[in-house]
């Protein structure tokens, strides 16, 4: 830290992203991205774009923000693009929350929220998940504060239905409740029908997870067109070029051949669904994970140990040190033959012990 940096931040413990290993080849299955790359319409788009580096991109994304509207059954004026969901999530943290509207959200959850609660010097109250790691809805009426929600939630993949959502907006007309979609089409419920009715609702989705393009940086939020226009100006007041030319192009592509993500998302629910049962056949407890991942502890072989030792078999997983997900790993749904390999190693270790 240099003597100069403001007070402000000097006990801001940043975010820590999994690892990116540069050193060796891993079957990397810590960051939840997809299995599969972008299709390659998705490239050829991005490199003609790259011809015209040498101007501003689009603020607006308008042919980006229309597709996806089309997409969607959305106007244009209900949605916002952002550099990756984390982008919209720190600018809700900025336009809903201040000194007086604490930031609401459980105890185990992604863990970005409460990086961006002290960047904006924002109070937040964490909701412990019960004992099954599931959140309990009744927790959540009249929160006084903004909820912050991610369906599916992460790590654990567990989500909640439309109607338990739907029941937290009822009983928080006057809070904003910021429902994170990230993983939700890998098996949950979308609350974006709900804009319409809930003028208290902004649904955030990103196209790291199911549209294969983490390296873009493209994300998104839905909600009635006010909210839309606050985020606008936190936006605007922070980086209008937020999402670059080429990017903009790579993602209105990619919704064209959206089937394609589609079917790589079916694909991904299957291996998920397999892998589970084969973990679970070795002694795991396995959450019921609506996402590209899965959440699994064992009753011998700690989370650590496992980790590590996956690890220096060349596959990578995440752990977390939190008291109450210690024993947790988060194994990300790579294909069928990474997977293969995740529980071929995990039984070896597991019997070497
Ligand atoms: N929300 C959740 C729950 C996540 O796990 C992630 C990915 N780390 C994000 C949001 C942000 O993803 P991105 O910025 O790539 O859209």
């Amino acid at each position: 830290m240099s003597r100069f940096f403001s007070e402000k931040f000097t006990d801001l413990e940043a975010y820590v992203p999994g690892e990116q290993p540069k050193e060796q080849q891993y079957i990397k299955l810590n960051t939840n991205e997809n299995a599969f790359p972008p299709h390659p319409a998705v490239a050829e788009a991005a490199e003609q774009a790259a011809r015209k580096l040498h101007l501003y991109p689009d603020t607006e994304c308008t042919e980006l923000r229309k597709t996806l509207a089309e997409r969607l059954g959305l106007s244009p004026d209900e949605l916002i693009m952002v550099n990756g969901s984390d982008d919209i999530l720190n600018f809700a943290f900025m336009a809903f929350c201040d000194s007086y509207i604490p930031a609401v959200f459980p105890d185990i959850t992604y863990g970005f929220y409460s990086v961006f609660a002290k960047l904006n010097q924002v109070p937040y109250r964490e909701i412990p998940l019960q004992e099954d790691l599931t959140v309990r809805v009744d927790d959540y009426l009249q929160a006084a504060g903004t909820i912050f929600l991610a369906n599916p939630n992460a790590p654990t993949g567990i989500a909640l239905s439309r109607k338990e959502i739907r029941k937290i907006l009822e009983e928080n007309p006057y809070n904003v409740v910021v429902v994170d979609e990230a993983y939700v089409d890998f098996g949950a419920e979308s609350c974006i029908p709900l804009i319409r009715e809930y003028d208290n609702l902004l649904v955030t989705q990103t196209f790291s997870k199911s549209r294969s393009l983490a390296g873009g940086r493209l994300g998104y939020g839905a909600a009635n067109p006010d909210i839309i226009q606050d985020l606008n100006t936190i936006r605007n007041s922070t980086n209008p070029y937020n999402i670059d030319t080429m990017t903009q192009a790579a993602g209105t592509a990619c919704l064209k051949n959206d089937e394609y993500n589609e079917k790589n998302c079916r694909t991904i629910i299957r291996t998920r669904e397999k892998t589970a049962k084969e973990l679970r056949k070795l002694g795991f407890e396995v959450t019921q994970s609506s996402a590209n991942f899965l959440f699994a502890k064992h009753p011998v072989i700690s989370g650590e140990e496992l980790y590590r030792k996956l690890k220096e078999r060349g596959i990578l997983i995440r752990h977390f040190n939190a008291d109450r997900i210690k024993d947790y790993n988060r194994i990300t749904i790579g294909t069928d033959e990474q997977m293969e390999a995740v529980v071929k190693e995990t039984e070896k270790i597991i019997n070497g012990r």
